[in-house]
């Protein structure tokens, strides 16, 4: 049994670090030709390492900067990929942002910076993905699938999150989009999922890794004991995305070390 992407090209937003570069290099491994997309000029170096990485490791991919929170950007970062590609197959929503604070102090520039990131930026790369997907129609020689699209959510789209409710309000909304789009768009062939991480370790949460002590606290919320790596999500993305993985739609899978599973109530709570 193979996990297969070849002859397939996928755009992973926010592929210049964290998640989406462990997504990429999974993806890329798989066969697939890869878009990695960043956000602005400061993320090229990154996005060209992140490339360089894949080519080294023998796959195909190019950079691309695009801001996903912006329609006309999004627009024009499909039709020079189907230009370039001819198609695009996968899509990883992967770009997502935080903007912390005690929701009496949540100003609205910190409100709508996330879900204009998190919550329309999937929106955006949904539609001109789903719009390419029913051009092309389905091509066996690439997938029994017309398409499939990954959003990367979060476990809190189900665990509530004080102090965070911009950010957790995007991604419980991640899920009745993602399962609209599986039910809207199933009849055609396209596949619809999310994956929830837990606690990944990247920059996004680099305050709860970076010291020991912040690190064992973490560990309490995690029944499996460690903490996670992009490769962790990786992984599920490419099997997600593949053949393999043809009667999975509609879903939201954690990839947590068990952190749904309320560790808390392990000594009766
Ligand atoms: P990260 O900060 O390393 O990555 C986020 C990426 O999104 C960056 O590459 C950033 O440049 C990009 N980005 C931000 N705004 C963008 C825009 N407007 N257009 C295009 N790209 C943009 O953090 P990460 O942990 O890798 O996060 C990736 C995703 O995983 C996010 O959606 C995040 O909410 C989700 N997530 C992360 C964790 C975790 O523990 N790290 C847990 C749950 C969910």
């Amino acid at each position: 049994m193979e996990v297969s992407l070849k002859n397939q090209v996928a755009i992973i937003t926010g592929a210049s670090s964290g998640i989406g570069t462990g997504i990429a290099k999974s993806i890329a491994e798989a066969g697939a030709t890869v878009i990695i997309n960043h956000s602005s000029e400061k993320s090229l170096e990154n996005a060209q390492e992140v490339l360089k990485e894949i080519t080294d490791a023998g796959g195909n991919g190019i950079t691309y900067q695009c801001d996903v929170s912006k329609e006309d950007e999004v627009i024009k970062m499909f039709k020079d990929v189907i230009e370039k590609f001819g198609t695009v197959d996968i899509l990883i929503n992967n770009a997502g942002i935080q903007k912390d604070a005690k929701f009496t102090e949540m100003t609205l520039d910190d409100w709508n910076a996330v879900m204009n990131v998190n919550l329309t930026g999937h929106f955006l790369c949904s539609r001109e993905a789903i719009k390419e997907f029913l051009r092309r129609g389905i091509d066996t020689s690439r997938s029994v699938a017309c398409g499939k699209i990954i959003h990367i959510s979060s476990v809190h789209e189900v665990i509530p999150w004080a102090g965070h409710a911009n950010y957790a309000a995007s991604k419980g909304a991640i899920k009745m989009l993602m399962q609209t789009l599986a039910q809207e768009y199933g009849p055609d062939k396209i596949r619809v999922n999310s994956i929830g991480p837990g606690a990944i370790q990247t920059p996004i949460n680099k305050a709860a890794w970076e010291t020991k002590d912040a690190l064992n606290s973490l560990l309490e919320l995690i029944p499996y004991n460690r903490i996670g790596q992009p490769k962790d999500i990786g992984n599920l993305a490419a099997f997600l995305a593949s053949d393999l993985a043809d009667y999975i739609s509609g879903a939201s899978i954690f990839v947590d070390g068990g952190m749904t599973s309320l560790e808390s109530f392990a000594d009766n709570g």
